[in-house]
């Protein structure tokens, strides 16, 4: 491939345009702007492309109560992850389903000790429709190594599971949407620990507006029904690849978890 085509291609990538929607190019700035909306005005001077653009109405705070209450019952409905998997695939609330090539749903086994929550799936994620298996994923795999986990122990998954078009962050109302079977899916995988990676995830589970930097490294109660999960909140693999430096903090974070798991299965082992 000529050079030129390579570098403008990696400059779409850069920009978040990494998918085609249709075959034609549309020039966007050049199409007419559409009257504003509200009543027809009759005699009304002819809208000139130097007019102000006609502002967008403002987006809404929240999923519409019809979308949230299908999730609640769907969500709710389900008994196993198999079926909150397959009410998932039949969900029509979330808009990044439409971009998306799949659902990644979490992976790992229900009863696994610990259960990680990320962002969102990337491109790797979405290609392979596996959750953390692209760059930041193989950094996960070594943090879990470094306290003697594998991915075989723990189950993983994100707020949501669709992946946002060019990686972008999940906006409030896709990850409200997707909320229910979020928080179905930990009570069925009913971990010891949970553990939220990055800024989208702990304010969400953790309901906090705090920074990530603030919320890491302390411990939280997370309601899961009737019961408490230990929950902490740790710095994303995808930040720590852009800021290793960083890694230091996500190091004594790791060292909080081992030693929350080795109290934990202290406790069971005395009681049994
Ligand atoms: N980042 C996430 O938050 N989740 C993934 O699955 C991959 C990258």
């Amino acid at each position: 491939m000529p050079d030129d085509l390579v570098q403008l291609l990696r400059w779409y990538a850069d920009m978040g345009v990494d998918i085609a929607l249709d075959v034609t190019p549309h020039d966007r700035t050049r199409e007419p702007v559409a009257p504003p909306p509200g009543p027809v005005r009759e005699n009304a001077e002819p809208i000139s492309n130097n007019a102000p653009r006609p502002r967008a109405p403002p987006l809404p705070a929240a999923p519409a109560e019809a979308v949230q209450q299908d999730a609640r019952e769907a969500a709710a409905s389900a008994r196993t992850l198999a079926e909150l998997r397959d009410h998932l695939l039949a969900f029509e609330g979330c808009g990044l389903k439409a971009t998306a090539t799949q659902l990644v749903f979490g992976s790992g086994e229900a009863g696994a000790e610990v259960m990680f929550v990320g962002e969102a799936p990337g491109a790797d994620e979405d290609r392979q429709g596996v959750p953390f298996v692209g760059r930041a994923g193989q950094l996960l795999d070594k943090m879990l190594a470094s306290i003697g986990l594998d991915r075989g122990k723990v189950y993983i998954a994100n707020v949501v599971p669709w992946r946002p078009p060019g990686n972008r962050t999940p906006t409030p109302i896709e990850t409200a949407a997707c909320l229910p079977f979020t928080r179905r899916q930990i009570e069925l995988v009913a971990p010891k620990i949970l553990v939220c990676l990055g800024a989208p995830s702990a304010q969400t589970l953790l309901n906090s507006k705090e920074a990530i930097t603030r919320l890491r490294g302390r411990w939280f109660d997370y309601a899961a029904g009737d019961v408490a999960i230990r929950a902490i909140a740790m710095l994303h693999p995808a930040y720590l690849l852009r800021r290793p430096a960083d890694k230091r903090l996500a190091w004594r974070d790791l060292r909080l978890l081992a030693k929350e798991i080795a109290r934990l299965r202290a406790a069971s082992e005395n009681s049994a």
